[in-house]
C-alpha cells in the first residue's frame, strides 16, 4: 500500500501525526529528557505524582502495553531495564511500574508508555 492509498495516519517509520507522544520522540514537543538509547525515550511527567515520576516509551509507535509486548519484546525489557536504572540513580532501586492499558484504566495517551513512579517512599 502507498502513500496514497494508506488509510491510517501511521507512515512507514511508524510516526503518526496526532500522537503526541510521537511528537516528543521526535522533538516536535518540548520534554525534559531523562533517558534516550536506539529504542526507547524517557522523559519528566509534566504532571508528577511523586517525587520522581518519569515516562518511559518505545520511540516506534505501540498503542498500549500489550501490543508491545507481542510485535517487539526486546524494546519492553529495554523498558523495564531503564525503569531499574532511573530508580537505582534516584531512590536506591526502589520503584513502582506502572502501565495504564484501556481507557476505563486511565490510559489517556494511546502511544505505550510505563509511568516509573520513584524519589518517595510509596503508599500500598
Ligand atoms: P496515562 O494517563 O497513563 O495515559 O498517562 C499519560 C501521562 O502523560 C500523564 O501522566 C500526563 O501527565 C503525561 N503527559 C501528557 N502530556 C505530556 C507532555 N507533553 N509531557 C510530559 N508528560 C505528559
Ligand atoms: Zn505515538
Amino acid at each position: 500500500m502507498d502513500a496514497t492509498t494508506k488509510t491510517t495516519n501511521e507512515q512507514s517509520d511508524g510516526y503518526r501525526d496526532d500522537c503526541v507522544f510521537c511528537k516528543i520522540v521526535a522533538g516536535r514537543i518540548a520534554s525534559t529528557e531523562v533517558y534516550e538509547d536506539d529504542r526507547v525515550y524517557a522523559f519528566k511527567d509534566i504532571n508528577p505524582k511523586t517525587a520522581v515520576h518519569v515516562l518511559i516509551v518505545p520511540k516506534k509507535h505501540a498503542d498500549n502495553v500489550a501490543e508491545l509486548a507481542a510485535r517487539d519484546p526486546e524494546t519492553l525489557a529495554d523498558i523495564v531495564a531503564v525503569a531499574q536504572k532511573i530508580a537505582d540513580d534516584s531512590f536506591h532501586g526502589a520503584y513502582r511500574l506502572v502501565f495504564n492499558t484501556g481507557k476505563d484504566a486511565g490510559q489517556s495517551v494511546f502511544h505505550a508508555h510505563a509511568h516509573v513512579l520513584t524519589g518517595e517512599v510509596l503508599p500500598e
